[in-house]
């Protein structure tokens, strides 16, 4: 990936048309002055104007070991000569099972199943069904509620929107799914702004679900669905202790735990899953994104053996489960997918990611007493930046510091008025320090 600045490798870069519709994006705004990328390779973006661009998003939280990582290249483009495809639906390939095998045995413990997708969306959607599919096998067919929480991210199927939590996602799309009530956000800005890590306060928000569980019985409820971290709603780690007793309660009630690891799954929080990292075992994970490190899609739903042998009950010509996708367990992704896991192996990434995240802190709590800053959170190479809105103008501000950012050579993302941060796990000391320069002249520089 070599180019000298500001040629144009891409003479037709800003000439996008009108007839691709992208996805949450101001298409007009867009077409105006089109982001373009037209190569990457380890920490960088090559941007179709020639300027190498420090990517501090792995993507968009995927690409977990930096872009083109050759063996993963390789990998990809050996499978696609070889097996383009088969149908998953009753028939398979070796690498899916190789692939499942391997998943499951850097999984927590007893979580000894895999079921294939191709998208976080879809491992979400996957797993809500299994929820109520395995309480309906075991005779409880009345539990079907579902309980999800403020902020919550869990795709855009009809599934993961209903449960999800930002209102602005779902306004124009109802009705949702019924029967599902949301926890709220464990977070208060005043008293837990600028926690480093963990909040130490707030456990106590996990006794919300004890009282909903008042307002629906218990014996209607199949599963309760959260990030171990919220991601995509604003970077909120939970508070110590928080995720031990939404565990608990859910035990008690028999109502299933789903940890959605789409963000934070493959070494994010310095271990595998944010379940081993944090220490709490749900009952189901869903992941996708840094499966293949963002190069093929694909996703999962990782079920603990009670789970999965709740189905084998019946007799064994009996499909277990009517659900699936034509593109479970492709060929491509899973080739990505074990290279993928090589090369985290081999470079010990998650063991890396664990000790450089005190430096990622200190970097981003550096910006701390910054113009704006409301308040900055972090866990694991997580990270994000809230900025105080613009009188009248919400959104503006985070806007203008990622365009100054990204003009000063850093890829990090506006939310909103939140600067939201998630490099991959390859990132150097130097290139974190970069990154909270960039922030921090930003921040200098916009209004
Ligand atoms: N769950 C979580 C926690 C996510 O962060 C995302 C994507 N950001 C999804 C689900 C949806 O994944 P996808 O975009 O691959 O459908």
């Amino acid at each position: 990936m070599t180019a000298s600045p500001q040629t144009n490798l891409h003479p037709r870069a800003n000439d996008v048309g009108d007839s691709y519709w992208l996805p949450f994006t101001a298409m007009r705004q867009f077409r105006s002055n089109p982001m373009m990328f037209v190569g990457a390779e380890g920490m960088h973006y090559l941007a179709a104007d020639g300027r190498r661009v420090l990517d501090a998003m792995a993507g968009l939280w995927c690409v977990n070991a930096g872009h083109a990582q050759p063996r993963i290249v390789d990998a990809i483009r050996e499978a696609a000569g070889r097996l383009d495809f088969v149908s998953s639906f009753k028939m398979s390939h070796p690498a899916a099972f190789e692939l499942a095998g391997r998943l499951t045995g850097i999984a927590p413990e007893g979580f000894d199943h895999v079921f294939f997708t191709n998208s976080g969306s879809e491992a979400v959607d996957s797993a809500l069904k299994i929820a109520r599919a395995y309480h309906r096998a075991r005779g409880e067919s009345g539990r079907t509620k579902l309980i999800g929480r403020a902020k919550g991210y869990h795709g855009m199927g009809f599934g993961g929107l209903s449960v999800g939590g930002i209102g602005r996602h779902k306004r124009d799309f109802g009705p949702l799914l019924p029967d599902v009530a949301h926890l709220s956000l464990p977070y208060d800005h005043p008293s837990m702004g600028f926690s480093r890590g963990r909040p130490e306060t707030g456990a106590q928000y996990a006794d919300e679900l004890q009282s909903l569980l008042q307002i629906h019985d218990p014996a209607t409820v199949a599963a309760v669905i959260v990030e171990p971290v919220i991601g995509s709603g604003g970077v909120y780690p939970p508070p110590v202790q928080y995720l031990e007793r939404l565990r608990a309660i859910c035990s008690r009630h028999g109502i299933l735990l789903i940890f959605d690891e789409v963000i934070t799954g493959f070494g994010r929080l310095g271990r595998p899953f944010a379940a081993q990292a944090l220490n709490v075992a749900p009952d189901i994970i869903t992941c996708a994104k840094g499966m293949t490190n963002g190069a093929v899609p694909m996703g999962g739903v990782l079920l603990r053996d009670f789970v999965f042998e709740a189905f084998m009950a019946g007799p064994p010509e009996a499909i277990e489960l009517f659900h699936g996708y034509t593109y479970s367990g492709h060929p491509l992704a899973c080739a990505a997918g074990l290279a993928a896991l090589d090369v985290y192996e081999e470079l010990g990434l998650f063991e890396r990611t664990a000790a450089i995240a005190p430096t990622w802190e200190a970097a981003l709590h550096s910006l701390r007493g910054e113009p704006h800053v409301v308040d900055i959170r972090n866990i694991g190479l997580l990270g994000v930046v809230e900025l105080s809105p613009r009188s009248g103008e919400p959104g503006v501000r985070g806007g203008l510091c990622a365009q100054s950012c990204y003009e000063d050579g850093a890829l990090v993302r506006a939310s909103g008025d939140l600067i939201v941060l998630s490099p991959p796990l390859i990132i150097e000391e130097g290139q974190i320090e970069q990154v909270a320069v960039s922030v921090r002249s930003a921040l200098r520089q916009i209004d």
